[in-house]
């Protein structure tokens, strides 16, 4: 069965609601033509700062584009402030919610163990987790990135059960081309994709082959079909290309083309 491409785009803390109607008014009248394809030849979503949640979600209602979290917490409610829960995504209506980020980990001290709990409380529901892994430079340069996304995966993945697995996507995303410029060449991106995809294989048997692997850094118009057209990279995850809906909308049609 072959791997529908899925583009996520994480607006991380950008756009307020009320810039939300705008974007997706835009973004349906450029992706008019192509809407019947969603859920068939394309999926897409997006990943709105918490409070654009609700009014993106009205403003793309039954448009087949998802909504997708940023974030949640492992606990399924209790005193945390300032946290956001699993049932409040459900009744916002997600699809998906992304684990680990790297920003995350960096500038929130986000370990492998909170990750998968992030991940157990996910196989809870029917949103499906966007796993995040990438080494950083320096794990590049001494030549872990292998070894570093494989212990990611496989801390956030060990004995996960099938609800987890099933609807798990992962994102392969090197910190060092995350909001950079500088994107991974084609042939990185699939080297470490085709990695990903041996390591889900031996964990999680056929389902590792339908997994999709998306790559996230940098990506842009101007490379998003090389990417794309690489045989396990199966869609993106696109930080600042996908705040403008122009651009978005032209990467998402990318997929089309190298479907
Ligand atoms: C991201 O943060 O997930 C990302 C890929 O950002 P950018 O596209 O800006 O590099």
């Amino acid at each position: 069965m072959p791997r529908i491409p899925l583009l996520v785009a994480n607006w991380k803390m950008n756009l307020c609601a009320s810039e939300a109607s705008e974007f997706a008014a835009r973004l349906l009248e450029r992706l008019q033509p192509h809407l019947a394809d969603l859920g068939k030849a394309f999926d897409l979503a997006i990943a709105p700062a918490f409070p654009a949640l609700d009014r993106l979600g009205r403003a793309l209602a039954d448009s087949g584009i998802q909504l997708a979290a940023q974030n949640l917490h492992a606990e399924a409610s209790g005193a945390f402030t300032g946290e956001v829960s699993l049932a409040m995504l459900e009744d916002l209506g997600c699809s998906f919610a992304l684990i680990g980020h790297s920003e995350r980990r960096q500038l929130f001290g986000e370990t492998d163990a909170m990750v998968r709990a992030k991940a157990e409380r996910l196989a809870e529901s029917r949103i499906a987790p966007i796993l995040c892994v990438g080494e950083t430079l320096a794990q590049r340069e001494a030549d872990q990135t292998l070894e570093i996304v494989a212990k990611q995966l496989t801390t956030a993945l060990d004995g996960a059960d099938d609800g987890l697995t099933r609807q798990l996507v992962v994102a392969y995303e090197p910190v060092w081309a995350i909001g950079t410029g500088r994107t991974a060449t084609p042939e990185i991106a699939q080297t470490v994709h085709a990695a990903i995809r041996k390591t889900l294989i031996a964990r999680l048997g056929p389902i590792g082959e339908q997994t999709r692997i998306l790559y996230g850094g940098s990506v842009k118009p101007s490379n998003a079909r090389e990417l794309l057209s690489q045989h396990d990279v199966d869609g993106a995850l696109i930080g600042g290309a996908s705040l403008d809906p122009d651009s978005f909308a032209q990467i998402a049609l990318a997929s089309l083309e190298t479907s």
